[in-house]
């Protein structure tokens, strides 16, 4: 049997010099961080629960990249670098195969990030990880959801809607076929946190925000605290290869709201649309314009002719933990 601190001591804690930014690490009461002068920390926590965002025998390798990976995204979203991240987990046994698999995906994916874990919390119970992850930028720098300006284009990257399919399938409610499912599930399993492209829109970008509930309800969010209104042009939504065979209504609703897509939503000048098309290209990340940030309120679904397409037409409703059934 693993003691608690036999535990973190095999799998959480590594005996690698510091990375810039940390002045130490795991093993006392507090980690110490030291931003680099005059930076702004950027601090956000996802908590994962086993059978409300995960399945209870999710591969152990993967969720501990996705564990990062949907906190990864905050930090990508406010053009934040990251730094490191804390771990609070909750085990209902200590069993060596599950950790270290768990430590692998997490670590794979902290180093190719430069995010080091610099501690956290360890208990037995219900399967459940929280983790927190700390980013720096300069002061003025973030992309925050209150700065959206009417005349802004709205721009979507990557591509929508693929993770919505896989999960769907998984639930029994929609069947894909076998190459479907392999094509979408690293959509739903593996997250690929956007950071060079949240990098590359400081300066450029004036909103973002990581699309996590779905397009709909999160772009709302960036309206709500910029008090502006969009118009989304639904025939530029890029569907994810999956999806884009599937009938028009579904992509359209998939898109919009299915959820766990972890691309970034963001508002740029229409001036700025070169250098935004520049920052995607610099990343290596695909960019689309979908939109245009308007003064009257609501969120404006336009299909191809320039027609409104109702919300209720297409079934519209993002996934809230406390409304969703
Ligand atoms: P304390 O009793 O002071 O809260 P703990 O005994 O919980 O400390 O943890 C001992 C050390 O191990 C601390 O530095 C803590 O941050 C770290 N730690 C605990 N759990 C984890 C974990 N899951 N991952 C990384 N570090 C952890
Ligand atoms: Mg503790």
């Amino acid at each position: 049997m693993l003691s608690e601190f036999d535990l973190i001591k095999q799998y959480f804690q590594r005996s690698l010099p510091l990375r810039a930014g940390v002045a130490l690490g795991v093993g006392d009461d507090c980690a110490l961080l030291q931003p680099q002068a005059g930076c702004q920390l950027a601090i956000s926590t996802d908590m994962l629960v086993s059978g409300r965002h995960f399945f209870a025998d999710a591969d152990p390798f993967w969720l501990g990249h996705k564990s990062l990976a949907v906190n990864l995204s905050d930090l990508a979203a406010m053009a934040a670098k990251p730094l490191a991240f804390t771990l609070a987990l909750s085990l209902p046994t200590a069993e060596p195969p599950w950790l270290q698999a768990f430590a692998a995906g997490l670590f794979t994916l902290a180093d190719a990030a430069g995010c080091e874990l610099i501690g956290g919390d360890t208990t037995r119970g219900p399967l459940n990880i929280c983790i927190t992850v700390f980013g720096e930028l300069p002061p003025g720098q973030a992309l925050r959801r209150d700065a959206a300006r009417v005349g802004d284009e709205i721009w979507v990257s990557g591509s929508l809607g693929d993770a919505r399919l896989a999960l769907l399938h998984l639930l029994g409610e929609y069947p894909l076929s076998p190459q479907e499912l392999a094509a979408a599930a690293p959509r739903l399993h593996a997250p690929q946190p956007r950071l060079e492209l949240g990098l590359a829109l400081r300066g450029i970008a004036h909103a973002a925000l990581d699309l996590s509930d779905g397009l709909h309800g999160d772009l709302g969010h960036i309206l709500q605290g910029s008090q502006v209104g969009a118009q989304l042009f639904l025939p530029t939504l890029p569907a994810g290869p999956v999806l884009a065979h599937h009938p028009q209504e579904m992509q359209w609703r998939t898109m919009l709201t299915g959820g766990d897509d972890y691309e970034l939503c963001f508002t740029a000048p229409a001036a700025a649309h070169q250098a935004v098309l520049k920052a995607g290209a610099a990343s290596a990340t695909a960019v689309h314009c979908i939109g245009r940030i308007c003064a009257e309120p609501g969120l404006q679904l336009l299909a191809a002719d320039g027609q409104a397409v109702s919300a209720a037409s297409l079934h519209l409703q993002s996934f809230d933990h406390f409304l969703t059934p």
